[in-house]
């Protein structure tokens, strides 16, 4: 049977405008998850540390991570001991701290988490990946392990996805900001976009900063004490009408952004 010599004129026209109208929605999704939220510096390149507390079977992951989003002109990556047990992911003001540990069947392989103050400026930032899944033979793959390790530190940084999709084809070349099904061997990386992204968001410079958990802040600016396990309200769904941004508003330009990655 073939489908497509079955279409009439009015039916082509109308997948026309469909197709039209999801291709606007692609670009209008396209990186954008609120302000261009970041971190707050003085000068380019920085350097923000990255917390380790995740399990041995991440720390390769990690570690490509923290790699590649170095390549960016306008930032780097360095790991430091981590800052938390990983169970309880606890935030630190300045850096990101990256856990993974048995979540439970929460439904999300990943989540990023950014607390913001000024309407716009990243404080902390942490990346949680949950082996309940991971150590399924579902995800348990480099392919799913290196998409979900790279995607969430590129939320912590400011990125949204390229795509929120699953069921189109591939970004090309691939990029771990896309929603796809990675092969299983595949190791994901960003691509130029990204970066080109970043270097956009971090083009101005602040006349403070916000990073390494700098003295110039109030303890109001960086909400050290409170940690906020809640998410607040869905601002953002993926193509498929599942959830994939929360935003707790705190006041006075002080939120926390939640991105998850459901698993199938
Ligand atoms: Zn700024
Ligand atoms: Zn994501």
């Amino acid at each position: 049977m073939n489908f497509s010599t079955k279409l009439r004129p009015g039916i082509v026209a109308a997948t026309i405008v469909a197709t039209f109208v999801l291709v606007a929605g692609v670009a209008y999704a396209n990186h954008s998850w609120g302000p261009p939220y970041h971190w707050a510096r003085t000068s380019n390149p920085f350097t923000l540390k990255v917390g380790d507390n995740v399990s041995s079977a991440w720390d390769q992951y990690l570690d490509v991570a923290i790699a590649d989003w170095s390549q960016s002109s306008v930032l780097d990556l360095t790991k430091v001991a981590g800052g938390t047990r990983p169970k309880s992911c606890r935030p630190t003001a300045g850096r990101i701290e990256a856990c993974s540990a048995l979540y439970g069947n929460t439904g999300w392989l990943g989540i990023a988490r950014i607390w913001i103050t000024g309407g716009e400026h990243i404080t902390k930032g942490v990346v949680q990946v949950n082996d309940t899944y991971f150590n399924t033979p579902t995800y348990n793959t480099p392919g799913w392990r290196s998409l979900v390790m790279c995607q969430e530190p590129g939320h912590t940084l400011g990125l949204g996805h390229q795509d929120e999709n699953f069921n189109n084809q591939p970004i090309v070349p691939h990029t771990c900001m896309d929603y796809f099904i990675p092969g299983t061997n595949e190791i994901v990386h960003p691509n130029q976009h990204d970066y080109d992204q970043l270097a956009t968001i971090y083009t101005h410079l602040d006349t403070y900063t916000t990073i390494d958990a700098s003295l110039r802040l109030t303890r109001a600016q960086l909400d050290d004490s409170e940690t906020h396990p809640e998410w607040g309200g869905v601002i953002q769904r993926d193509a498929s009408g599942r959830t994939s941004l929360y935003e707790l508003d705190l006041g006075m330009g002080r939120k926390v952004l939640t991105h998850v990655i459901w698993a199938e």
